[in-house]
């Protein structure tokens, strides 16, 4: 019987209008009332997810910063696995340097340089010029969707972040994959860091004791819910520690392919309801 069920938002929960769909609210709901713990997990910041769930009913425990924090319902910080100051200084001083596009996710805010979308600018030009086949509404869609989180605070360097912020993630992000590529293998292998992808364009830093299969593991055992009694959906490779330790695993019908090879059962897809169809067979 299945007492938890954890829920990515992004390619999952939301859909390709970044919604939550009535069907899959009220699956929610309907989950609520059977006795089912329904979580949030997510590469967003906490404050970013109590802003898409402002108009909503639902208050829900939240896994944020792709396992670096959890909330509970009432928003207090239950727990949370920061970088250490001086890791984090030296990954955005590289990724300045390498004129990078980049997030940083603390408590209160997400920090990331002014310059930050001027660069994302140049990038789609270039892409677009040397790829005619590539749309840019495409790029500028993947741009706003990444603008449009809440709680954005602008530094001209990473030295103005302030000193006593919890850094839980760093979110770097290009249209250029050869760079994307050339960031990921420079941060894969650095000792106490957890390196995933969210999304097509992106890849993101954590410690190496933040991932969302390590907070499912702690919220359920906080909530005294064994992990054979969970159960995890989602779409993206920041999933994947969290379909490994939950009892049943979903993929959505748009998730990647790794995802959807890992999970016990594949449902529709983010615009399909998904979410609901997996809710609704517990
Ligand atoms: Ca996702």
């Amino acid at each position: 019987m299945i007492k938890l069920a954890a829920i990515d938002l992004d390619g999952t929960l939301l859909n390709s209008k970044s919604e939550i769909s009535k069907e899959n609210a009220e699956a929610i709901k309907r989950a609520g009332d059977k006795g089912i713990e329904v979580i949030i997990a997510t590469g967003r910041a906490h404050f970013d997810v109590i802003e898409i769930f402002r108009d909503s009913s639902l208050k829900p425990w939240v896994i944020g910063a792709n396992g670096a924090t959890i909330h509970d319902p009432q928003g207090n910080l239950f727990h949370s696995v920061p970088i250490g100051r001086e890791k984090a200084e030296g990954i955005l001083e590289w990724l300045e340097q390498q004129e990078f596009y980049y997030e940083v996710f603390s408590e209160k805010a997400i920090y990331t340089p002014q310059s930050g979308r001027e660069l994302l600018e140049i990038e789609m030009d270039r892409l677009v010029s040397a790829n005619p086949e590539v749309s840019l509404k495409d790029l500028q869609l993947a741009a706003s969707k990444q603008y449009s989180q809440s709680g954005f605070a602008f530094v001209d360097s990473f030295k103005s972040i302030p000193e006593h912020a919890e850094i839980y993630n760093i979110l770097a992000f290009s249209f250029n994959e050869k760079k994307r590529l050339n960031g990921w293998n420079q941060f894969k292998d650095t000792e106490g860091l957890t390196i995933v992808t969210s999304a097509h364009h992106n890849f993101e830093l954590e410690h190496e004791s933040a991932s969302k299969g390590i907070a499912l593991g702690k919220l359920a055992e906080k909530l005294g819910i064994p992990l054979k009694e969970t159960a995890a959906i989602g779409d993206s490779m920041n999933d994947e520690s969290m379909l490994l330790v939950a009892g049943k695993s979903f993929a959505v019908g748009n998730a990647r392919n790794e995802i959807k090879k890992i999970s016990q059962t594949i449902c529709g897809t983010n615009d399909e309801n998904g979410v609901a169809q997996m809710l609704n067979s517990l």
